[in-house]
């Protein structure tokens, strides 16, 4: 491994996850040893011009790689773009013992993850995240999802890369909206398994990115011991869904014309606001413990975009999330700070009581520091 003997990887289950100064080196000493027949970089627009040349600087051996590159942005994770990545390998020659090594935000690792996994039948990959989402959750876990028809990760697979490597220096160059769209989920991995992380990432989250940075492997760490334990998400990985129920419905009405766009972690932090005051309300969380989360959440990020919206069309889009089993909702709630049940059955009508209470807060209580564009 390249002088890198000894050190040991965070268990994800099905792949490692390398987060620190070994990750780079480690990565260069697996392209050795692995030795793919061709590695192709797949970057978006951003991460090449930003990321690329520190990673030809810790891996020499990828200056000579072929790009592929695409364009930065959600739009990019789309059958269109699986298109251009499935011709440029054909073009290039790859065969079935060829890697393609994604270098990008959870938007690459998505979709490049699933360009992959279908590229004659299925080829290797590996992960190199380079925003804070991508380090701590996107490109953890072999999830792989590409957009159709207006629905988000609707055709997707798993397909486990090699490994992730995680190097945080790329995170110096993150516009500080994408680093609290991070901090939304290191916030989460906190709420549902670690107190104590969850009180470190209150305090870092309004710094700059160097002030998380020593956070992200904790993070990585927590959502790769729930992949671990349950790979194919059946069970407690569904903690993970914590803040998502509502969070999804609000993220995907952001998008309906009228409303004010929203990135995923953004409407994530509304959403945990939303599902703590559910898991209260159901007698499951303190009330100590719901103040202290809608205190430090309405701190750190808006609530306002709730305003004006309509619940009932935020319910109506929570209908099609995928962790509804048929027949009723189901939320992933907290029952203290650092612990959660994976899988509630919820009222809709909480829910409609629960985005009373958010929009309450939004308007009682205007963010200090919430993160702008
Ligand atoms: P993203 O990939 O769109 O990246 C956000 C922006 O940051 C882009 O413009 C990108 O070009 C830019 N960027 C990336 N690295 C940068 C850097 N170091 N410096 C400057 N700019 C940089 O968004 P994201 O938040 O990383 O990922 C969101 C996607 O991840 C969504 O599609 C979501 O569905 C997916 N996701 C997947 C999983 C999973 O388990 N597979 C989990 C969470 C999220």
């Amino acid at each position: 491994m390249g002088g890198q003997r000894g050190t040991a990887p965070i268990d994800a289950g099905g792949h490692p996850v390398w987060a620190g100064p070994e990750a780079l080196p480690v990565l260069a000493g697996h392209l050795t040893e692995r030795a793919p027949s061709r590695t192709v970089v797949l970057a978006d627009a951003h991460t090449a011009r930003l990321c690329l040349p520190e990673l030809h600087a810790h891996v020499p051996a990828l200056a000579g790689a072929p790009v592929i590159e695409v364009p930065a942005g959600e739009r990019a994770k789309a059958m269109g773009t699986c298109a251009l990545i499935w011709r440029r390998l054909a073009e290039l020659g790859t065969d079935r013992h060829g890697l393609l090594l994604c270098v990008g935000g959870g938007v690459v690792t998505d979709v490049g993850g699933f360009a992959a996994a279908t590229y004659k039948r299925g080829i290797r990959c590996a992960h190199v995240p380079t925003t804070l989402m991508g380090m701590v959750d996107a490109a953890i876990g072999g999830k792989t999802a590409i957009d159709l028809h207006g629905v988000k990760n609707l055709v997707g697979l798993f397909h486990d890369p090699i490994g992730v490597y995680v190097h945080t220096p790329f995170l110096r160059t993150l516009p500080a909206r994408e680093r609290m769209n991070g901090a939304a989920e290191m916030l989460k991995h906190g709420l549902v398994a670690d107190a104590a992380h969850w009180q470190a990432v209150i305090a870092a989250a309004p710094h700059d990115v160097g002030a998380l940075a020593p956070l992200v492997p904790r993070s990585a760490a927590i959502k790769a011991a729930l992949v671990k334990a349950d790979p194919r998400d059946q069970g407690v990985r569904k903690l993970l869904n914590f803040g998502h129920s509502i969070g999804h419905g609000i993220e995907a009405h952001a998008w309906d014309p009228g409303q004010q766009p929203l990135l995923h972690g953004e409407a994530i932090a509304i959403g945990m606001v939303c599902e703590a005051w559910v898991a209260w309300r159901m007698d499951l969380l303190p009330r100590t413990d719901l103040d202290r989360i809608t205190e430090a959440i309405a701190s750190l990020f808006t609530l306002r975009p709730l305003v004006p919206m309509n619940d009932e069309r935020i319910i109506e889009l929570m209908g099609h999330d995928k962790k509804n089993a048929a027949g009723g909702l189901r939320f992933a709630l907290p029952t203290a700070i650092g612990r959660a049940r994976p899988v509630v059955p919820v009222h809709p009508d909480l829910v409609r009581a629960a985005l009373a209470h958010a929009r309450a807060v939004a308007v009682e209580n205007p963010p200090i520091t919430a993160a702008r564009p």
